[in-house]
């Protein structure tokens, strides 16, 4: 059974606690950062004496949840932030035991309960963003492949990558059908995403970057330059 309860101190400040009854030797308490003491204690330790303890020790009680909030706000400055799709989202992380990071609409949560381990933080970030930009190229992919046949065209059987490059956002392997598209694009749009994937498909048809290739590039991808400008600067 679990209770939530407020008590009033003497001097009028409150004081929250959580009593779980456990088969437990002694009472135990710990203070948490949502700001309540979580008691756990056997059936045998009554509520006065637990309030007893808790109206005592408040002091040191209040101050820990005032720490434990300061050190909230303090990760939450060092908290790296991550830019996805062309938008910087917070990284904030949730003590929980799932290990792993989701990007919603307006942050990334990291669900660990290794939040004070920022490599280990972002390491769990990068996979979030690696996997779900996987997928987004696998989506971007049949975008195009539809647009080229809807054009009478045959897109020829391709292999797509995601990899880590340093020194281009994408490469074309015409003769093995295989695609390579830089994992640092995650922080782009994802028109900007699109515009190197219609480069790299282009690269099928023309092996170079004459103007007939960008003839080619622009049918398809008419807004090329604005979107795959940003990659410039
Ligand atoms: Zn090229």
């Amino acid at each position: 059974m679990v209770t939530l309860k407020t008590i009033t101190l003497p001097d009028g400040r409150e004081l929250s606690y959580e009593l779980t009854r456990k088969r437990v030797k002694n009472i135990n308490f710990r203070a948490k950062e949502d700001g309540i003491v979580y008691v756990s204690a056997n059936s045998r330790a009554t509520v006065a004496q637990i309030e007893k303890y808790l109206a005592e020790r408040a002091d040191f009680f209040l101050g820990a949840f005032e720490r434990l909030k300061k050190r909230e706000e303090r990760s939450e400055i060092n908290a790296s932030s991550v830019n996805w799709l062309g938008r910087t989202y917070p990284v904030r992380t949730v003590r929980n035991s799932r290990e792993c990071a989701v990007i919603d609409e307006n942050e990334i949560r990291v669900f660990t309960r290794m939040e004070d381990d920022p490599e280990y933080v972002l390491m769990l970030v990068q996979r979030a963003v690696t996997q779900r930009f996987c997928a987004l190229c696998g989506e971007l992919d049949g975008e195009v492949r539809v647009k080229l046949e809807q054009a009478g065209l045959k897109p020829p059987p391709t292999r797509i990558t995601v990899k880590d490059m340093s020194t281009r956002w994408g490469s074309c392997s015409y003769t093995r059908g295989h695609i390579s598209i830089n994992i640092r694009l995650a922080a782009y749009p994802r028109e900007t995403v699109l515009s190197v994937l219609w480069h790299e498909y282009a690269h099928y048809w023309h092996h170079d970057h004459s103007k007939r290739f960008y003839d080619f590039l622009l049918r398809f991808c008419p807004e090329y330059n604005k979107w795959n400008g940003l990659l410039k600067k």
